[in-house]
């Protein structure tokens, strides 16, 4: 077996969190295999990520610095990383599950010619090589076993599925990375980069989600939800119904196709619980649904349910939570 490689992702010079899964079972499954685990950051300007990434437990912290790759594009980034990878010998790469790497990790699979698995829940090993995943299939319904031929391995890892990497008192060492990138070679450019700004916290991070559907009637409906959010200090989520409709913007989308979360509380406002939302967030610890139809299939799997109009329950709500706190 070889080493593994951890792709980590990087926002405003930080290290993104949800990379920690990844570099989590990248650690675990390089010690069960006795390989090495690197985590690799690509970008330019990535001291502080470097700074940062190396207090995770990796082996090495691999960093291609390089003003070519200012602004992320798929193109670059995987030649980057491609190059990263083939020098350091690994035989399983790894990225958590994001945007980001559904977009880059299949190019860098093409780019080293070896297969690749999405979203995987677990990795098995023996003796000194990973024998296979398992990943959700059918919107989470089944989960299939899946073993992958070739000398490299491409997978990214479900963040929920994993815990973060923890801080550890070793400090890695790092490891500058040079790639040849070609500006002119290119054929893609970053020209901007259009974000969503709030001040509330990540889905993925957040401890506690309060998700809207077409219940909620329109993005009126929205305002009367997040002051519930704005209450618990929570992440605001949203059903496709409601993304689709144009009420909110599709980075709050949790599902099948959308962002997979599991806070410790999640609230169903106006969800029917279709089973492309369920497989976004069934893995919360505590569900509680509401919803004016008792039949609602959210139901089935929450843990606490209100039958009832949210343009009544949500404010009645929020006053009592005011009055606690
Ligand atoms: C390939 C594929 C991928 C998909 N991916 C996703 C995904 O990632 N995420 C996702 O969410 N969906 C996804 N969908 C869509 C999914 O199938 C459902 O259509 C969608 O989740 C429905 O959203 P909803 O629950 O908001 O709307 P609806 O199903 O229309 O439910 C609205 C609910 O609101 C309730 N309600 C109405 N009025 C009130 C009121 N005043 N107070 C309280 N409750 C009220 C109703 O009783 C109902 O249960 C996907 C579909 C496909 C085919």
């Amino acid at each position: 077996m070889g080493n593994v490689v951890i792709v980590c992702e990087h926002k405003n010079g930080e290290l993104v969190k949800q990379s920690l899964s990844a570099v989590k079972a990248g650690i675990d499954t390089a010690r069960a295999v006795s390989g090495k685990a690197f985590m690799l950051l690509i970008g330019a300007g990535l001291d502080k990520a470097k700074g940062e990434a190396s207090h995770y437990g990796a082996d090495a912290v691999l960093a291609v610095d390089d003003p070519a790759l200012a602004g992320y594009t798929a193109e670059a980034y995987s030649i980057a990383a491609s190059e990263a990878i083939k020098a350091n010998s690994a035989s399983l790469v790894l990225a958590t599950t994001t945007a980001f790497s559904k977009e880059l990790l299949p190019r860098v699979a093409v780019k080293l010619k070896a297969g690749m698995v999405s979203d995987i829940l677990t990795i098995s090993t023996e003796g000194a090589r990973v024998s296979g995943f398992s990943r959700a299939m059918w919107a989470g319904s089944m989960v299939s076993d899946v073993s992958v031929d070739g000398e490299i391995i491409v997978a990214t890892v479900r963040g929920t599925a994993f815990e973060h990497a923890p801080k550890v008192d070793k400090t890695s060492e790092v490891r500058s990375i040079s790639v040849t990138i070609d500006p002119q070679a290119l054929k893609a450019k970053q020209i901007q980069v259009i974000e969503h700004k709030s001040a509330r916290p990540q889905l993925a991070d957040a401890g506690v989600i309060v998700s809207g559907g077409r219940g909620l009637k329109g993005a009126d409906g929205f305002k009367v939800i997040e002051q519930l959010a704005d209450l618990l200090g929570a992440a605001v989520g949203a059903s496709r119904a409601a993304v689709d409709a144009g009420w909110v913007p599709n980075d709050l989308q949790v599902g099948q196709t959308g962002k997979i979360v599991a806070p410790g509380l999640y609230i169903a406002i106006g969800i029917s619980g279709a089973i492309q939302h369920v497989a976004g967030m069934k893995d919360s610890k505590t569900i509680v649904a509401i919803n004016k139809d008792p039949d609602a299939p959210i139901f089935q799997i929450a843990d606490y349910g209100l039958v009832a109009d949210f343009a009544k329950a949500v404010p009645e709500l929020v006053e009592e939570i005011k009055k606690v706190k």
